[in-house]
């Protein structure tokens, strides 16, 4: 018999009814340190106070008007969004997966108006995630996720990751975006180097081709700058946000210039719940603390603090673990061991980890996490991987 609930997940027998900060807590009592915040949700840990006030307070004036009409927080939103990055124009969605549908959209209504209907071709890569909606697993391409659903929404073009000569010979001016995570989340963590970033943009730029982030996942802070593409001193046209922004609230957006933006004009895209007032209480008040100089500072000094930490777990385990990549608070392990096998040892040493391609363990704890919690973290990252490498030594 069918399970109640669509059986689209393999889900841990575990369950939390309570979150505190960096801690998630199961009925009976049990506190597991969490280091996959919701995947990169989380950002300011569960049941930050000043979120809860934002909600609450909201939630006691109004929840939804609907775009219809005007709504001051998420003028206020835009308008910090705008201030705050390359973008000159926002909208607000509820996950990231809607971000990718207007990215999209966007791109090639722009070259629609500039007379240019055919020149729809977006370049994307092998490794990526962009979401589950028919673009986005079509902007994906891989087989695991297109396969069995149908015709596949064309004009998308995959190439390896990383590879900058296939990149220079493929974008032509019968493209009209280049689609890319600044680091690869789902793919295992694989930051494209700051270097290829700039000669991407470059090579955008030599023929008009627009330049999409998907910054879903590795934005809002995550990387110690408020986004990761900050870091090459390069910016997008468009970029997709979501996840981190709303602190655990679904919230995301795409930011815009003027430019790409053109072809967006009333009539164009909605959405019923995109910007409502919870929304962006919630936000904002994410935004006010995470875009603030003292707060990038202290997550790149924790970074550093955890990195240092991790090369001292892969040293000590190196039948567990090969290596550490990523930036900031988003941190891969790479395994020699299987890393599904690292993430359940972990449930018994009550901390919470993500797995991710390319046999990768994702630490992506909340960014306000603090000194003691790396420290602890560390220490049952350590139970779990000599855990795991008992059982290798029984196996073989
Ligand atoms: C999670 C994610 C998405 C999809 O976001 P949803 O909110 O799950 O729809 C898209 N792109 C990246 C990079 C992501 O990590």
């Amino acid at each position: 018999m069918i399970p109640s609930i669509l059986p689209t997940y393999n889900r841990a027998p575990l369950s939390f009814v309570k979150g505190e900060g960096s801690w998630l807590i199961e009925a009976d009592g049990r506190r597991f340190l969490d280091l996959g915040a919701g995947i990169a949700v989380n950002a300011l840990g569960h049941a930050n106070p000043r979120l809860v006030e934002a909600l609450t307070e909201q939630a006691q004036q109004l929840w939804h008007v609907s775009n219809l009409y005007r709504i001051p927080q998420q003028q206020a939103l835009a308008d910090r969004l705008v201030n705050l990055t390359f973008a000159d124009t926002a909208f607000f969605t509820n996950s990231g997966t809607e971000s990718c549908e207007l990215a999209v959209k966007m791109a090639r209504k722009y070259w629609y108006e500039q007379g240019d209907a055919e020149r729809v071709e977006i370049i994307a890569f092998h490794g990526s995630f962009h979401g589950r909606s028919a673009a986005g697993i079509a902007a994906a391409g891989s087989e695991k996720m297109t396969k069995g659903f149908g015709p596949i929404l064309g004009g998308f073009t995959h190439l390896d990751w990383g590879d900058m000569d296939a990149l220079r010979a493929a974008v032509t001016d019968r493209t009209a975006a280049v689609l890319i995570e600044p680091i690869q989340g789902e793919g295992g963590i694989r930051p494209l180097p700051d270097q290829d970033l700039k000669a991407l943009r470059e090579i955008c730029d030599a023929t008009g081709a627009l330049l999409i982030f998907d910054e879903v996942q590795c934005g809002v802070g995550r990387t110690g700058r408020l986004f990761a593409h900050e870091w090459a001193g390069v910016t997008p046209d468009i970029m997709m946000v979501a996840k981190g922004i709303g602190g655990g609230f679904p919230l995301g957006a795409v930011l815009a210039t003027e430019a790409a933006a053109a072809g967006m004009v009333a009539g164009t895209h909605g959405s019923t719940y995109g910007g409502n007032p919870l929304g962006c209480a919630v936000a904002l008040a994410v935004l006010e603390e995470v875009a603030t100089p003292d707060f990038l500072d202290a997550v790149n000094r924790k970074a550093g603090a955890l990195r240092q930490k991790l090369e001292g777990l892969i040293d000590a385990h190196p039948e567990v673990f090969t290596g550490v990549r990523g930036s900031g608070l988003m941190l891969g392990l790479t395994c020699k061991a299987p890393a599904a096998d690292v993430v359940k040892a972990g449930y018994d040493a009550e901390i919470l980890t993500v797995p991710a391609a390319d046999n990768v363990v994702r630490l992506l704890p909340p960014l306000n996490i603090t000194d003691a919690e790396i420290a602890e973290a560390v220490a049952r990252l350590d139970r779990a991987a000599t855990a795991v490498a008992a059982s290798v030594e029984k196996g073989a």
